[in-house]
């Protein structure tokens, strides 16, 4: 009974532009447990995992009565239709590939109601059928149920790689009560390859599919405070997110797929101009930039981001909006990184800037701040 309904999903997904579907048990991902328990214990979450262990291996914890988890898979572009505009003497930042288009959640939760709605109209018995959606932030973990229902395998770099659009794909997934046949996992395809774990610019990758996710650039790129000096070089001109274990994959060699207008990338949106994000209004950056997962975590960090984006690009051009930003903006982080930055663009000091510094660290009162005026100010009268 199951499997003709089984069947006319898997068909009717493809109408609704679901480009892997695969079904999984809901038995607990038990296996995983020590793992997790262990990342935890080491400081190697990032905090914005689901924080109860228990609710992330036993479906049953979250639902009554699980007996199958429904995977689907919606690839993504991963080169812009046409580059940016080129405008002379502006540099431009980066988002990540995952953030390009309409905020994937919004795009995978849309998919997930109208697959229910179907099987609910398709189902031989409509009563007592349950369902519970989730994409990203809900209590799976993604990469293992889409693994378990067979769409993919888990790589080196914790991400889910598909055969036919590598790891440039949206996972989200539906637990139900209907008891579907379960598809087939996929065991790891990495063989001897490490590409991901060299090249990772912070070494991040512990081996094995975990990673010490503090220390992953796309992580720090979403924090809120200020960025430990280590990482702000290596995030480059990436102002949200990072790809570099994606983009030296050889699964992912060559893919890019255009099959969802929704994901279609505005080029001087995801590579915007940064000199302009200095001073961007909330209304302004909310209209422009609200629509995109990159937003998700506010203006603050992209705007941070931007200006160690401008120090790394060594865009000098940028020095007078940096100064003032450390003369009146009210954020500390904002502040602090300003100050770093112009350290960063200043090769030799010049007796106007030190006067402005000094002065500035007479009248700080933010820790933060104090520590990068500090610094600077040693460097320019080295
Ligand atoms: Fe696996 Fe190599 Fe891809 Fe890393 S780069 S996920 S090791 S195939």
């Amino acid at each position: 009974m199951f499997t003709q309904l089984k069947e006319k999903i898997i068909a009717e997904s493809k109408k609704l532009g679901i480009d892997k579907i695969g079904f999984a048990s809901a038995d607990s991902f038990e296996a995983l447990k020590d793992s997790l328990v262990e990342q935890k214990k080491s400081g190697h979450t990032s905090g914005f995992e689901h924080p109860v262990i228990d609710e992330r291996i036993y479906p049953d914890k979250i639902f009554d009565q699980p007996r199958s988890i429904i995977a689907i898979a919606l690839a993504y572009p991963t080169r812009l239709p046409q580059p940016p505009q080129k405008i002379r003497g502006e540099k431009r930042g980066r988002f990540a590939r995952a953030s390009w288009g309409i905020d994937y959640h919004d795009i995978l939760n849309e998919r997930m109601a109208r697959l229910i709605d179907f099987i609910k109209r398709e189902s031989p018995e409509t009563d007592g059928l349950t369902f519970k959606p989730m994409v990203d932030t809900g209590e799976l973990i993604d990469v293992a149920v889409a693994q378990r229902a067979g769409l993919g395998f888990i790589g080196k770099n914790g991400l889910l790689i598909t055969e036919e659009f590598g790891s440039y794909v949206y996972l989200g997934e539906i637990i139900t009560n209907i008891p579907f046949e379960p598809d087939t996992p996929i065991t790891s395809q990495c063989g001897s390859c490490t590409k991901c774990i060299d090249l990772c610019p912070t070494s991040c990758l512990l081996g094995d599919g975990r990673m010490n996710a503090q220390r992953c650039l796309s992580y720090q790129t979403q924090t809120k405070g200020m960025m430990p000096k280590e990482f702000r070089p290596k995030i480059r001109t990436i102002i949200y997110g990072c790809d570099i274990c994606q983009e030296v994959c050889p699964y992912n060699k060559g893919k890019n797929f255009h099959f969802h207008r929704e994901m279609t990338p505005e080029p001087d949106v995801v590579f915007p101009l940064l000199k302009p994000l200095l001073t961007i209004s909330n209304k302004e950056f909310k209209q422009t930039y609200g629509h995109l997962a990159g937003s998700w975590r506010g203006k603050k960090p992209i705007q941070r981001n931007a200006i160690i984006a401008l120090a790394n690009a060594r865009d000098t051009t940028a020095v007078p909006q940096l100064l003032k930003l450390i003369e009146d903006d009210p954020r500390p982080v904002i502040r602090g990184t300003a100050v770093w930055a112009v350290g960063e663009l200043t090769r030799s000091a010049n007796q106007h800037l030190l006067d402005f510094l000094i002065d500035r660290q007479s009248k700080e009162t933010a820790e933060e701040v104090l520590q990068e005026l500090t610094e600077v100010i040693a460097k320019l009268t080295e």
